[in-house]
């Protein structure tokens, strides 16, 4: 079993008839990287920096920053590397920043919203991304974006770094990519639109699930509610894949479900490009995708997204599985 895993390192994710995709992992720190390295992942598809806000009593300086930035995109060259800027609130706080007491901290001032608040956070973290964008593959993306303007203003206070940095004389990649989560219904909803405005989408399935049932995906009394399967998370789904298809951008996922051996033959049969997971399960991730048929998940999503519950879906997913 071990050695059949070890066998597919350095091997590509690629179906038995071509279907060829990516396989990354998520990682919390610099020291997530062995974990990485040792499971052959071809990239990270998520580096929630808030792990570097939290365990400390005041926010991390940009030279802070810059150093563990460079240290994963070098890690990683030329593999790229996802790193998404600054995610906090929600169920995780910052002793040294007072947001004050929510109702409703998954609906309340958090990620993009704060950082466009609270701009000089935001822009410190934004120059020392650029500042380590020389060292390897970065890709930016923004959290909880649940509109138009968030994601325009968001792109213009980086564009504003960037020429900060050109008057300072400080380098920084002229290619790097900007993307951003699908984790709220309304971006997901309108996904045509902001395909023309970003180089990649990456779905991040547990706030998505939370959001578009509300169910807190905390809350343990409602958990058989928090649903994979739910038939109309799937098709949300669907519909931001195909609509940043037709712009011509790359679709990533990074939630749980992306590493989910039961949801893999579904998500890789709606167009998914890239899967972003724990990095454990990138090498299992592998081996499943190497043993199907573009083909046939390509019928089985179309086949899933017709069904009307939860139930159905997942035994169906299950059957085929075995066979
Ligand atoms: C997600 O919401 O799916 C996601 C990947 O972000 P986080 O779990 O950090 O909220
Ligand atoms: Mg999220």
């Amino acid at each position: 079993e071990r050695a059949a895993l070890e066998a597919l390192k350095g091997k590509a994710s690629v179906t038995v008839d071509g279907r060829k995709v990516e396989l990354a992992g998520n990682i919390g720190t610099p020291q997530d990287i062995g974990g990485l390295q040792r499971n052959d992942a071809e990239g990270v598809g998520l580096f929630r920096t808030e792990f570097i806000y939290m365990n400390r009593d005041a926010l991390p300086s940009e030279e802070e920053q810059f150093w563990a930035y460079r240290e994963v995109l070098e890690a990683l060259n030329p593999k790229p590397a996802v790193i998404r800027t600054l995610d906090i609130g929600g169920d995780k706080k910052l002793p040294y920043l007072e947001i004050g007491e929510e109702m409703n901290p998954f609906l309340g001032y958090r990620a993009i919203r704060l950082c466009l608040s609270e701009q000089e956070i935001f822009k410190t973290q934004l120059r020392a991304l650029l500042r380590a964008s020389v060292y390897g593959n970065l890709k930016i993306m923004f959290p909880m974006i649940s509109s138009l303007e968030e994601l325009l203003e968001a792109k213009k206070i980086l564009n504003s770094v960037k020429e900060q940095l050109d008057q300072e004389g400080i380098a920084y990649a002229d290619n790097i990519e900007v993307g951003m989560m699908i984790e709220i219904p309304s971006a997901a909803i309108m996904s045509d639109i902001f395909a023309k405005h970003v180089d990649f989408f990456s779905i991040g399935t547990n706030d998505l699930i939370q959001y578009t049932c509300a169910v807190d995906r905390m809350n343990e009394k409602i958990h058989h509610l928090y649903q994979p399967f739910n038939p109309g998370v799937l098709r949300l789904i669907k519909m931001v894949i195909d609509n940043g298809h037709k712009e011509g951008i790359w679709i990533g996922m990074c939630g749980e479900m992306a590493g989910d051996k039961k949801m893999i033959p579904i998500l890789l049969g709606m167009g998914l490009d890239e899967f972003s997971m724990s990095p454990t399960s990138i090498l299992p991730a592998r081996r499943l995708i190497q043993s199907l048929h573009y083909d046939v998940v390509k019928k089985l999503a179309d086949e899933v997204l017709s069904m009307g519950t939860a139930d159905e879906i997942e035994t169906y997913i299950e059957k085929f599985n075995q066979v």
